[in-house]
């Protein structure tokens, strides 16, 4: 990327075509707009990945970890300075199982404080949160100012294992895209980013980590044998993410579609998604609400 520069700096009047990579990630994963197919979607790309390729991807992370943990400490910072006029990020995370929710937590969410963050694992709703609308626990767990919320799962789950095993009416769940939809409106207008990451993972793939997990003992607790019941599903289950993909990609909360197969690309894509969106909000530090000369002499006198 540097060599890039450089040579439009040394050929100012050269255009240079903007190599992919160059282009926000943002740009390259989000989901385009019309009908979804998943199948037409790579699981095992690494678009815009700044490397050739595995061997580089601990390095990517060192370049781009600073970054990141300085626009999440600004972020925070607003948080405690202003409240009220401070942002929030919203990352949600979905995808069929093993596509890696918990190892993007681990990996590109782990290398920012964890003080700033709150994150949250959606599980099958207990009696009480069912007694509520669905977006009641959703609501319940949203970020506050200058906090960075990660839902493992959402809202989402709401049209998805609920629509493949039946869980309420096709009515009900067919109402929810919309309501789905107001609502993350209403989000992102009082001040919310929303970021929707599909990790998009193969059937084959899906299949392989299953395999591991139950190979290794140190990964039997990634193991639920419910997953092969849900495996089974896939082609239920990709009905229901495509529409969810495509009913709710929208202008405010678009849906961004990351490919799973190759667990060093799917996390740092994750981590520069959110830097690219933390980015976007423009952060300064807050300003000292305090006479900052007169305070260094006070300290200095002390
Ligand atoms: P895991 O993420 O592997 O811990 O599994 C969580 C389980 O909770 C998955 O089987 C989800 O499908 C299920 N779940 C999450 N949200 C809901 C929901 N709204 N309704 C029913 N099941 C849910
Ligand atoms: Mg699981």
């Amino acid at each position: 990327m540097d060599g890039m520069i450089n040579d439009v700096a040394k050929h100012p009047s050269k255009t240079v075509p903007v190599a992919e990579e160059q282009r926000p990630l943002s740009d390259l994963l989000r989901l385009p707009a019309g009908p979804v197919d998943l199948s037409t979607l790579a699981t095992d790309a690494t678009l815009g990945f700044p490397g050739a390729g595995k061997a580089d991807a601990a390095h990517v992370d060192t370049v781009l970890q600073p970054e990141l943990d300085d626009l999440q400490e600004r972020l925070f910072a607003n948080g405690r300075a202003t409240p009220e006029a401070a942002p929030r990020v919203l990352l949600v995370l979905q995808g069929m199982d093993t596509s890696g929710k918990g190892g993007v937590i681990r990996h590109a969410i782990g290398m920012v404080d964890p003080q700033g963050l709150a994150i949250t694992s959606f599980k099958a709703p207990t009696k009480a949160e069912l007694a509520h609308p669905f977006l009641w626990r959703i609501d319940r767990a949203l970020p506050g100012p200058g906090m960075i919320g990660i839902f493992d799962r959402s809202h989402y789950e709401d049209v998805l294992v609920v629509r493949v095993h039946d869980l309420v009416p096709e009515d009900v769940w067919g109402a929810r895209y919309d309501e789905i939809n107001a609502w993350e409106e209403a989000l992102v207008a009082s001040g919310t980013t929303i970021v929707k990451c599909f990790l998009h993972v193969s059937h084959d793939k899906q299949k392989e980590r299953l395999a591991e997990r139950l190979a290794d003992p140190t990964k039997y607790w990634k193991y639920n044998p419910g997953d092969v019941d849900e495996r089974l599903r896939w082609p239920a289950y990709t009905e229901a993410y495509e529409a969810a993909l495509e009913r709710c990609s929208t202008q405010h909360a678009p849906w961004f579609v990351v490919p799973a197969d190759r667990k060093w690309y799917r996390n740092w894509a994750v981590a520069q998604l959110l830097t690219e969106h933390l980015r976007g909000l423009g952060l300064s530090w807050p300003a000292a609400d305090f006479d900052v000369e007169a305070e260094q002499k006070r300290v200095a006198a002390s």
